[in-house]
C-alpha cells in the first residue's frame, strides 16, 4: 500500500493548483454572473494538455493516469466548477466515443483538434421524459442505404451553445436498444433551443437541442447498432470518478474559506473558531472532506490496476457529491449573513455543489445500484 503520490502526480496538481490560483479563481465570481461559457480559459486549460490527459500519446493525448487526472478536476472544481464541468465534459465524455470508435475523419477532423481545446464537442443523452431511464429515449435513427437520418429532441446537454459537434444516443428504426452517433452541428437539421437557465454552475451552458431528419453518413456510427449501452459500460465508473473529483474540488474551496473564516471573524471577544460549536463544525467537515478524498482516490487507483470498481465508482461519487453539499451547506453557516450575500463566494459554491447530485447518477440511482451490488 502506498499512499504518497507519485512525482509527476505532484506535479500535475501543482501546475493545476498555481494556474487556478492565477487564472481561475479571479475570474470564477464573473463566469458565474456573466452565465458566459468561458471561452479564454477553456483555450487556456487545453493548452495544458488537460482535455488530452486521458488519451494516449499516439493520438495526441498525454496518456496520463486516471490519479493525475482527478487531481487536475480537483483543482479546476475548487477554482470554478463551471469551468470544471465544461472542461470535464470535454476530457472524458465529449470526446470519448470518438476516440473509442471515430474513423479517420472522425480522429483527425474532431477528435485530434478537440482534445487541443480547438473544437468543442458535448453529450446527448437526456430527453425530456428520459433522465435517470436512458431506456426511455425515443429519438429515432431511419436506417437507409446510403446512412442514417436522425430526429428527435435531447435536453441538458452540457455546453450545447458552443460545441462543433455531438455525440447523440438514439434507437435506430432496426433495433431495441440504444446506437451512438456522431453529429456535427453545423449539419443542417440540428437546431439548438433555449439555454436553461440554472441554479449553479452557470458559466457551463446548457441547453436544449433538436434535430430534424439530420443526414448522417455511414462512418457517423459510433460503435456497433444498439451497441450503446455496453458502450457507455466502458467508461461509466471513469465517470463517476470524475464527478466524484469534482466534488471534492468544491468542497476543498468551500472547506478553505470557512476554516479561515472561522480563524479570522471576532464575535463576543474572539475568534468565532474557538467556539466549540463552530470549532465542531470544521471538524465534522475535515472528517468528511478527508475520508471522501481518499475514497476517490482509492477508486481511481483501482481504475488504474484494472480491478472491478463498478460498486467503489459509485460509493465515490455518491459520498464524495452528499459530503460536498454538506461541507457547502456548514460553510454557509459558518459565515451565516456573510454566506448568503452574492458577493461572497461561499453562495457559489453551495449552488454549484447541488450538480455533483445529479450528474453521474442521482444519489438514489446510485444507492439502487450499490444495492443490487450487494446481492440485494
Ligand atoms: C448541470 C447539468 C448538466 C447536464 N449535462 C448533461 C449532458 O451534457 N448530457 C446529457 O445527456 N444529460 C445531461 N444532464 C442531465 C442529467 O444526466 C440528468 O438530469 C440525470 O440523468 C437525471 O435525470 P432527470 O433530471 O431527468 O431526473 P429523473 O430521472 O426524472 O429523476 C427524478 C428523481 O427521481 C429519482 N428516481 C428516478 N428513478 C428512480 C428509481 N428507479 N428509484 C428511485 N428514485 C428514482 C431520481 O433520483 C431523482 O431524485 C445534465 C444535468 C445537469 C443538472
Amino acid at each position: 500500500m502506498d499512499f504518497e503520490l507519485s512525482d509527476i502526480q505532484k506535479q500535475i496538481q501543482q501546475t493545476f493548483h498555481e494556474f487556478v490560483e492565477r487564472r481561475v479563481i479571479p475570474r470564477a465570481q464573473e463566469i458565474d454572473e456573466k452565465k458566459e461559457f468561458p471561452h479564454r480559459l477553456f483555450h487556456e486549460v487545453g493548452e495544458l494538455g488537460f482535455f488530452g490527459m486521458r488519451y494516449p500519446e499516439n493520438v495526441g493525448g498525454t496518456g496520463s493516469d486516471i490519479t493525475s487526472y482527478c487531481l487536475a478536476v480537483t483543482e479546476l472544481a475548487r477554482g470554478s466548477l463551471s469551468l470544471a464541468a465544461a472542461c470535464t465534459m470535454q476530457s472524458l465524455m465529449g470526446t470519448f466515443f470518438l476516440y473509442r470508435f471515430g474513423d479517420d475523419e472522425i480522429k483527425n477532423k474532431y477528435f485530434i483538434e478537440a482534445i487541443r481545446g480547438k473544437l468543442i464537442g458535448g453529450i446527448c443523452m437526456t430527453e425530456p421524459n428520459a433522465g435517470s431511464d436512458l431506456s426511455g429515449i425515443i429519438s429515432m435513427v431511419n436506417v437507409t442505404e446510403n446512412g442514417f437520418i436522425l430526429n428527435g429532441q435531447k435536453t441538458w446537454v452540457t455546453s450545447a451553445p458552443v460545441t462543433d459537434f455531438l455525440t447523440v444516443f438514439a434507437k435506430t428504426d432496426n433495433h431495441e436498444q440504444l446506437s451512438i452517433f456522431f453529429v456535427p452541428t453545423n449539419l443542417p437539421g440540428v437546431l439548438l433551443g433555449k439555454t436553461i437557465e440554472k441554479l449553479g454552475v452557470r458559466g457551463s451552458l446548457t441547453s436544449e437541442v433538436s434535430f430534424s431528419d439530420v443526414h448522417l453518413p455511414k462512418n457517423y456510427l459510433l460503435g456497433e447498432i444498439g451497441g450503446g449501452t455496453k458502450s457507455m459500460l466502458e467508461i461509466l465508473a471513469e465517470i463517476r470518478i470524475m464527478t466524484a473529483a469534482l466534488s471534492i474540488g468544491v468542497a476543498t474551496a468551500a472547506y478553505n474559506e470557512a476554516l479561515e473564516y472561522a480563524k479570522t471573524r471576532i464575535q463576543f471577544g474572539k475568534p468565532i473558531g474557538t467556539y466549540q460549536a463552530i470549532r465542531m463544525k470544521l471538524a465534522d467537515m475535515s472528517v468528511q472532506l478527508e475520508t471522501a478524498k481518499h475514497y476517490v482516490l482509492y477508486a481511481a487507483w483501482l481504475s488504474e490496476k484494472n480491478l472491478p470498481r463498478h460498486k467503489e465508482s459509485m460509493i465515490a461519487k455518491l459520498y464524495a457529491s452528499e459530503c460536498a453539499n454538506n461541507i457547502c451547506d456548514q460553510a454557509s453557516r459558518v459565515f451565516a449573513s456573510y454566506g448568503f450575500a452574492m458577493e461572497y463566494p461561499v453562495q457559489r459554491y453551495f449552488r454549484d455543489a447541488r450538480f455533483t447530485l445529479i450528474g453521474g447518477g442521482t444519489s438514489e440511482i446510485l444507492k439502487i445500484n450499490i444495492g443490487r451490488e450487494l446481492g440485494l
